[in-house]
């Protein structure tokens, strides 16, 4: 077992030392190789170290490299090297944090990385939380606790009787909420499309004053981080005017919340505190491997009867039974790699992370502009919108930053626009990256 474990270490090191080296985007060659996975299921066993060797010949070159220095694609972090060493270690000790009783650690440091990131995004002390695979399984967790509270307010009992014959329940939605809320909805049964989507501003802002007149059981939906702008919705006052009618407030804050932990951009989240559920990715901008995200509920019993396998089953003891509060029962230690990178960067190294992505974002669009592109959003965070022409020369200048390889951005359609939009989420990522990557990206416009 060392032997094999000291093989994959040493695998792993030297393919984050190569990756600097080649194209951010896997070779053509690459993709082709990976038809030789494709093989009938082997009769015989095969010793771990020519497994993880073929893994390795086969797999790495295959590989998109998110983990290095210029990958700007979506919203994707790295994974710092404490929540790395954290995620192996972890993987040795294959716990399962369920239940106290089935893993001690794995349960205290998901308690205890709670209470951290409730202070540290800024969120109400006290309040429940999930540990879950990321953004869009935190939004169905969080408004499953919405839609238990709003309905049992009503004299309803969702988990028990369903929605057949429940009080309709009014759901306001930003109309660029992510594609995630909206199939969170649909899963909860509350209905992709029988949302009232509120219309937004010209930075994809919710505009609280086209909120529709809420009645009886309500949820709104708000955003922190819009995925294309990075823009914030208005919570204080959306909040203001949801909770004066009674319903309960979500926001959808997948990488924008921790703009919470910076003392510069924390005005961008006034008012989010006054919501009643959060989303957000660990997974993203914490840069802990994949996958990891977070709900929060202000209220934790309402996330509890909209998350316990049943009042009965396995009473709570003198600690938090994590799967009273999630949709999973048994599940990997997400906690641990949470911990681990909160521990290692602490406060200040947290809150350096944010102001450098943010920075390097603004580096990026002031270059691009200087340089002849259009720059198409406000940005007030670490999302870069660019523009080089019509849809049809702006596809085809994306095509050939991604063929050049020093960095990988994607392409997006925003608000009648094609965009390429350039997402600064890496801890890993330096000045020297951005600016190689801005000079190739200048390369393939004027080219
Ligand atoms: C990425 C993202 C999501 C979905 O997150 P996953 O971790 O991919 O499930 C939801 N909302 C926003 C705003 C996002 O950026």
């Amino acid at each position: 077992m060392r032997a094999l474990l000291n093989l994959a270490a040493g695998t792993a090191a030297r393919y984050l030392d190569e990756l600097d080296n080649r194209g951010v985007a896997p070779s053509a060659e690459a993709l082709a190789a990976l038809s030789q996975f494709h093989e009938p299921l082997p009769e015989a066993p095969m010793e771990p170290e020519r497994v993880l060797e073929t893994l390795d010949r086969i797999g790495s070159p295959a590989t998109t490299g998110m983990a290095g220095r210029r990958y700007f694609g979506f919203v994707i972090g790295g994974s710092l090297p404490a929540a790395l060493a954290a995620n192996w270690l972890a993987g040795a000790w294959d716990q399962c944090p369920g239940l106290y009783v089935a893993s001690p650690v794995g349960t205290v440091l998901e308690e205890v990385s709670l209470d951290w990131l409730l202070e540290v995004l800024k969120l109400p002390a006290g309040a429940g939380g999930a540990f879950v695979t990321g953004a869009t399984v935190a939004n169905f967790t969080a408004l499953a606790a919405a839609r238990h509270r709003v309905l049992a307010r009503a004299g309803w009992d969702v988990e028990a009787d369903g929605l057949f014959g429940a009080p309709p329940i009014t759901v306001a939605v930003s109309d660029e909420a992510h594609p995630s809320v909206f199939k969170a909805l649909g899963l909860l049964g509350l209905g992709r499309s029988r949302v009232v989507r509120v219309p937004v501003d010209a930075q994809g802002r919710m505009i609280a004053s086209k909120m529709p007149r809420l009645e009886g059981p309500a949820i709104v939906c708000l955003q922190v981080g819009n995925v294309n702008t990075g823009s914030f919705d208005p919570a204080a006052e959306i909040c203001e005017r949801a909770h004066a009618a009674g319903a309960w407030v979500h926001v959808d804050g997948a990488f924008g919340l921790w703009a919470a932990a910076s003392p510069r951009y924390s005005h961008l989240v006034e008012g989010v505190a006054q919501a009643d559920s959060w989303a957000t990715d660990a997974h993203k901008w914490l840069n802990v491997p994949y996958d990891s995200g977070l709900a929060f509920v202000r209220d934790p019993e309402a996330l509890r009867l909209a998350m316990a396998l049943s009042a009965a089953y396995l009473p709570q003891g003198d600690h938090r039974e994590p799967s009273q509060y999630t949709p999973e029962l048994s599940r990997r230690a997400r906690g641990v790699e949470i911990w681990a990178a909160l521990k290692s960067l602490g406060r200040t190294g947290l809150a350096d992370l944010i102001e450098r992505n943010c920075r390097y974002a603004r580096r990026f669009a002031d270059a691009l502009r200087e340089g002849g592109c259009e720059i198409l959003n406000d940005v007030v965070l670490n999302q870069v919108l660019v523009s080089f022409g019509d849809a049809a020369r702006t596809t085809e200048v994306i095509g050939r930053v991604q063929r050049d390889g020093t960095c990988w951005c994607g392409p997006t359609e925003w608000q009648g626009h094609v965009a390429m939009r350039i997402s600064v989420s890496s801890w890993a990522t330096r000045d020297e990256d951005v600016e190689r990557s801005i000079a190739a990206i200048l390369r393939a416009a004027n080219g």
